[in-house]
């Protein structure tokens, strides 16, 4: 089946199409008007996401090199995400497939970022755990069967993108800011700032501490030299970078002795973070792991990710009506 994906949870207008779980396009469309209040203003992202969505779809279709007439089903979003930006994405999907008299599949977006891996020919077998990494979630993630995964940690407060976006507002960085944290901490020294690894039982992860520890670290630095952030920027964004993701490995580490895992898999935005990605390869050759990271445009929030999963539902024969409504909180 030619299937026509659509995303469009948070800030970004996406849209792929692949034909028989092979990716023949994925266009982003990344909004930028959100930059000048830090963080996404969700009435905007809505007006920019209907905006963008007829163009997104356009331009994949052409990359594509298929015609409307083509498409055998449309998958889309259905949520976590953003209610008015998912309701863009799922009535454009209703349109289309109304007018093209075509089956509709809803997706998970969590579910869908831990799919990503089945784009292309590098395919983790289940079972595998999946670290899912984003700017709303952090969860450690039991993958049995493309449909039957289970959440076996979570945060219980910030997510680690959040707290990367919110580290790099300490620092006076614009957002959003891990990609930034990023590029800083290539150039720095990682072992330079030592900031506290939160005791939180099980697999369950905590980042409002580490966001406190920061906060009050450059606050008092910055009261001894007013320059402070500006003269070390390189190494605290290395620090930070090392701790996040030895927090974040180390609870993987744990869940993937206690399930006896050994396929170990990176989802979601911050899996594009160099110094996590390092990380993961680096204890995977430890410990003898089969290592998996999404290529870069499948990590942060893109409709490839909703076209594989809509393929794998298309073969399941689950497909949704036109009463379908987004769901702003979804668990699976
Ligand atoms: P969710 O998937 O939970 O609904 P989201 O869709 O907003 O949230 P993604 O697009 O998957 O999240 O990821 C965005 C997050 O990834 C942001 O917090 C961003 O700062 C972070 N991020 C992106 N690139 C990098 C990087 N290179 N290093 C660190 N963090 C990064
Ligand atoms: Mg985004
Ligand atoms: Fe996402």
């Amino acid at each position: 089946p030619v299937i026509l994906a659509i995303e469009s949870s948070c800030d970004e207008t996406s849209a792929a199409v692949c034909a028989d779980g092979r990716m023949l396009s994925n266009v982003i469309a990344n909004q930028t008007i959100h930059e000048a209040y830090g963080g996404v203003v969700p009435e905007l992202a809505s007006r920019v996401h209907q905006q963008n969505i007829v163009p997104a779809v356009q331009q994949a279709l052409s990359n594509a090199k298929v015609s409307k007439n083509d498409i055998d089903a449309v998958a889309f979003t259905r949520g976590p995400g953003l209610l008015g930006s998912l309701l863009v994405g799922v009535s454009f999907a209703k349109a289309f497939a109304l007018a093209k008299n075509i089956p509709l599949i809803e997706v998970n977006h969590m579910q869908a970022h831990v799919l990503a891996h089945f784009i292309g020919d590098n395919k983790p077998s289940f079972p595998f755990m999946c670290l899912t990494v984003s700017g709303g979630h952090t969860q450690i993630v039991l993958v049995k069967d493309y449909f039957d995964m289970e959440v076996v940690g979570q945060t219980l407060d910030d997510a680690a993108g959040e707290a990367m976006d919110k580290t790099s507002k300490i620092l006076g960085l614009p957002y959003p800011g891990g990609p930034l944290i990023d590029k800083h901490a290539r150039s720095g020294n990682p072992d330079v700032y030592k900031f506290p690894e939160p005791q939180i039982p099980g697999f369950d992860f905590s980042f409002s501490g580490l966001k406190t520890s920061i906060l009050y670290f450059i606050r008092d630095n910055t009261a001894a030299n007013p320059n402070f952030v500006q003269e070390n920027m390189a190494d605290i964004c290395a620090s930070v970078e090392k701790r996040i993701a030895t927090i974040l490995l180390n609870k993987l580490k744990k869940a993937a002795e206690y399930y006896d895992i050994k396929d170990v898999a990176l989802a979601g935005g911050v899996s594009a973070n160099t110094g996590l990605r390092n990380a993961l390869k680096e204890t995977g050759e430890q410990l003898a792991w089969n290592t998996f990271i999404p290529k870069m445009e499948y990590c942060t929030d893109n409709a490839a990710m909703i076209a594989i999963a809509g393929y794998y539902k298309y073969l399941k024969g689950e497909f949704v009506g036109q009463d379908i409504t987004p769901l702003a909180r979804m668990s699976f």
